[in-house]
């Protein structure tokens, strides 16, 4: 068994701070550090993480020495509280709160008003001289402790508290039930537990409390809590238990309950927000019961209370230099603070926070990229609805996520995770509202919709971390989860029907709309401006045609590191001329629909060239197999076949053959698809073997290339074209393309007699290429990564059907930690990486280098990227801001390690 030094798995608040997450939870360390703050914090304990581990390895039972020790910190509270714990006239109660290191909202369990029996009851009415109060707390006490503790469905206690409510009227509130209401409920209550336990209810509060402790403990392991830790990949730290006098915000129309951010965690504005729920308790708020107030109406409720939170807040935030997400109580007037830590926000709120930090001088402009997580960057760039488009708005919601998404509406959470892993995308989750075991639905979905609940209800702040768009509180939004519907007026949307929501707005629109993509501005620009300022390597874009160069520059691309020039032989006019050429049965016949192709690729170059002002641009010669300009085999067959019959009917019918000549055209493209088509196409007649097979077609690309260059440069703009053959393995094989294709630059640089800068370079993606790097390298001026080769060819998994077929069992085997296309594998393709850099410099000690493969806009990748001295990474537009960002933190960790 493992343990501390001394032996000490309890902490009282005073005892701690804020730097000891990982023993006492984010909770118990920032109630420690609040204590020390001196703010107005309800005493309390913690029992650390390290106890529930013990808890653990202990087959599931609490150590034998947590006992006395328990009763020995209880002691110092009833100290500090003058009251009793199972004192029958004036009793302690406690709350008892889990707290891991890192913060999982919801996922844990807490019981509140724990210390109450049928006796104490009786005595806290009298003390309190409120009678209502302390049945209501009973009442909660029994419901939440039967729930948590023993595992009675919490939809049990509610289907009677719901009777006793209907009883008094159609629309009443907890808070109109009555001392009368609330003994017969709580009655009913013990007997359910009766019922469903097979014993009494318990009276003595060190059960109720070891119990409970238990069951906090037991917390960490329920589903819930597992699959956010595998989500959000959080170790088995084990949680804390904070337990905590209680403090009630019941105790009438002068109490009260809420949640408040030091800043707008939506916008991130520097505006205090909050809301609260009077004359209630604990979860009331974050469950969505009932629509809570904002803040702004404390200023009139509770003037001092309002006055002192603010202040509170303030000097929190100044503490922790980060907006902080406060839960406090008003205890007959009074305001108690429960809770604190960094509150979750939108990924622009994160940027506009940290942004405005740094000008308020709370954070250095390291601090600020380093509070970023580039992951979430790319969710910063929110679609939004095209407001030209004519659309149909259901309803209105509460905006508690930004963004717009269409999607199928689904009712039911595992039914949204089965869409989901059956390859459906665009889900959007339709709840009244949701709770912490609904976090696979909205894992699996694209958005959520809520007819319950406010911006801090369990929808918004897990949509709001996920950076999913979601609408909340949409009252007339009537959802009938048995029919699987929602009914808006007399507008009934089932389960597969479009809807689209507006995060940003509110808005609930019928069906799919047309979406816009966003642009980069405000801080955003600044913080990547920040980034800029730090990060040492480039970021270039993949770009294949003149309209993904301007998005590049939009971006902030420093050149463009892959040109897929396929893409440029694909439109639908360049298709039927590239397939002439590939059936060309002459020289002449081939030359002759090369030279039709010349001037579109050359026009296309010109305008790249010309978006991208002098700044590098690497552009890559034909790649593909060549069938894939062919149309597919079994089309044309039954084309033929076609035609045939047609011929056939017309020989007997007219006695002539008038498709002859078209079925012997089909019959060359059929015959000339299978000369072409190949076992394995990916690793056959592709990338530099088709230039040395077929050396016109990179003739003509070369030629298209420098032609554009040079008339750019003759006009005095500034080009840089970096010319990158692809699928190297040999030397020898670069050397033969190269020296072909650079007598056609030469060539055509001297036809128009200018001075241009280019260069020759070539792909890593072969693992040969990587290992024989040095000798490559008297070639090639650069390597670009390809890394969905090179990862394809490291592994030998086919990138066509590995993800489809085999890597999900991987990952669900946990064979794999990660897709390798996706996040690159450093510890094997990397090496090869790093022995390529490292070989290729011997020879060429100027040898520039970068990525270009899928990984380049993956932060992890990134980071790699740097730390073994790459020059840039590439990818796609969309993903330039994250690049940046990674890479400027990239520059920060190495500094500081
Ligand atoms: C690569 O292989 O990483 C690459 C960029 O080329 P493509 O994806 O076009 O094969
Ligand atoms: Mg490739």
């Amino acid at each position: 068994m493992s343990n501390t030094k001394d032996n000490k798995y309890i902490y009282d608040f005073n005892e701690g701070n804020k730097d000891m997450k990982n023993l006492l939870g984010g909770k118990g360390a920032n109630l420690a550090e609040m204590t020390n703050l001196g703010l107005k914090i309800p005493p309390g304990f913690t029992l650390t993480t390290e106890a529930c581990l013990i808890y653990y390895s202990n087959a599931d039972e609490l150590m034998e020495e947590l006992k006395p020790s328990v009763i020995k910190h209880l002691k110092t509270l009833e100290i500090n509280t003058g009251k009793k714990f199972g004192d029958e006239r004036n009793p302690l109660l406690v709350s008892v709160r889990s707290g891991g290191p890192i913060s999982m909202p919801g996922m844990m369990d807490t019981v509140l008003n724990l210390g109450l029996n049928d006796i104490s009851v009786l005595g806290f009415a009298e003390q309190t001289d409120n009678p209502r109060f302390s049945y209501d707390s009973y009442r909660r006490f029994i419901q939440m402790f039967g729930d948590v503790v023993m595992g009675i469905g919490d939809e049990k206690f509610e289907r009677i508290l719901d009777k006793y409510k209907r009883n008094i009227g159609r629309n009443a509130q907890d808070t109109d039930l009555e001392v009368i209401d609330l003994q017969k409920i709580i009655a009913d209550y013990k007997t359910l537990y009766e019922k469903e336990i097979g014993s009494l209810f318990p009276q003595d509060p060190l059960n109720q409390l070891f119990l409970s402790i238990e069951a906090v403990f037991k917390s960490w392991n329920n589903k819930r809590a597992i699959t956010y830790r595998k989500i959000n990949k959080i170790p088995d730290y084990g949680t804390a238990v904070n337990i905590q006098s209680m403090v009630f915000g019941n105790k009438g129309w002068n109490s009260g309950t809420g949640v408040a951010f030091s800043r707008d965690p939506s916008t991130g504005e520097n505006i205090q927000f909050g809301e609260y729920l009077t004359n209630a308790q604990g979860e009331d708020v974050v469950a969505g019961i009932r629509t809570p107030k904002k803040l702004e109406t404390m200023k009139e409720e509770f003037p001092e209370v309002y006055k002192e939170l603010l202040e509170t807040m303030d000097k929190l935030e100044r503490h922790y230099k980060d907006m902080q997400d406060i839960e406090f109580t008003i205890d007959e007037g009074e305001l108690k603070i429960l809770q604190t830590r960094n509150g979750k926000r939108t990924p622009s709120a994160a940027v506009k926070i940290a942004v405005d930090m740094v000008k308020e001088g709370l954070i250095t402009k390291e601090e600020a990229i380093m509070r970023i997580d580039p992951k979430k960057i790319s969710k910063l760039l929110f679609k939004s609805i095209d407001e030209n488009s004519i659309i149909h708005v259901l309803a209105h919601g509460i905006n508690a996520s930004p963004g717009a998404v269409s999607g199928k509406a689904v009712f039911d959470s595992d039914r949204a995770e089965k869409l989901a892993n059956d390859g459906k995308k665009n889900i959007i989750l339709v709840r009244p509202q949701t709770k912490p075991e609904d976090i696979h639905g909205l894992y699996a979905s694209s958005g959520v919709l809520t007819q319950f609940g406010g911006k801090t209800s369990h929808a918004a702040v897990v949509a709001r971390g996920m950076g999913k768009p979601a609408v909340v509180g949409a009252q007339d939004v009537e959802i009938d989860e048995e029919k699987q519907e929602f009914r808006v007026n007399e507008m009934v949307i089932k389960e597969g029907q479009w809807i689209t929501i507006d995060g940003t707005t509110g808005r609930i629109i019928e069906g799919k709309v047309n979406l816009v993509e966003p642009e980069i501005k405000g801080e955003f620009l600044e913080l990547l401006d920040i980034a800029d300022s730090i990060k040492t390597m480039g970021v270039r874009a993949n770009a294949d045609t003149p309209e993904d160069a301007k998005k590049a520059i939009e971006f902030g691309a420093q050149g463009i590191g892959l040109t897929r020039t396929e893409h440029m032989f694909m439109a639908k006019e360049r298709l039927p001329v590239m397939q002439k050429m590939i059936m060309s049965r002459t020289k002449e016949e081939r030359q002759d629909a090369l030279n039709k192709i010349l001037p579109m690729q050359k026009g296309d170059f010109l305008e790249i060239f010309k978006i991208m002002e002098g700044k590098p641009v690497t552009i890559r010669l034909l790649d593909p197999p060549l069938h894939e300009f062919l149309p597919e085999l079994s089309t044309v067959l039954l084309e033929n076949q076609e035609l045939k019959m047609t011929n056939e009917l017309s020989k007997s019918l007219l006695k002539n053959n008038p498709l002859d000549e078209e079925i012997a055209k089909k019959s060359k493209v059929i015959s000339l698809i299978r000369s072409l088509s190949e076992e394995n196409p990916m690793m056959g007649l592709r990338g530099c073997r088709l230039g040395i097979v077929w050396p016109e077609i990179n003739e003509m690309q070369v030629k298209a290339i420098f032609q554009a260059a040079c008339e750019l440069k003759r006009k005095g703009i500034d080009v840089i074209p970096e010319i990158m053959i692809p699928l190297v393995g040999m030397l020898s094989e670069l050397q033969y393309v190269k020296a072909q294709l650079m007598q056609v630059a030469l060539e055509t640089i001297k036809e128009y007699d200018v001075e241009l800068d280019y260069t020759f370079g070539t792909m890593i993606e072969i693992p040969r290429a990587a290992l024989t790097a040095d000798e490559i390298a008297i070639e090639a001026e650069f390597f670009s990564f390809g890394t969905n080769d090179l990862t394809q060819m490291t592994y030998g998994f086919s990138r066509d059907d590995a993800e489809g077929k085999f890597i999900p069992v991987y990952l669900n085997k946990e064979i794999l930690d990660n897709n390798p296309f996706e996040i690159l594998d450093q510890d094997g393709v990397g090496k090869l990486m790093k022995m390529a850099i490292k070989l290729g410099k011997r020879t060429r000690p100027d040898l520039k280098t970068g990525i270009c493969g899928e990984h380049g806009g993956e932060p992890s990748a990134v980071k790699f990227a740097h730390s073994i001295g790459l020059d840039y990474v590439s990818c796609s537009p969309f993903r330039i801001p994250v690049a940046k960002i990674a890479a400027a933190q990239a520059v920060i960790e190495q500094r500081s390690s």
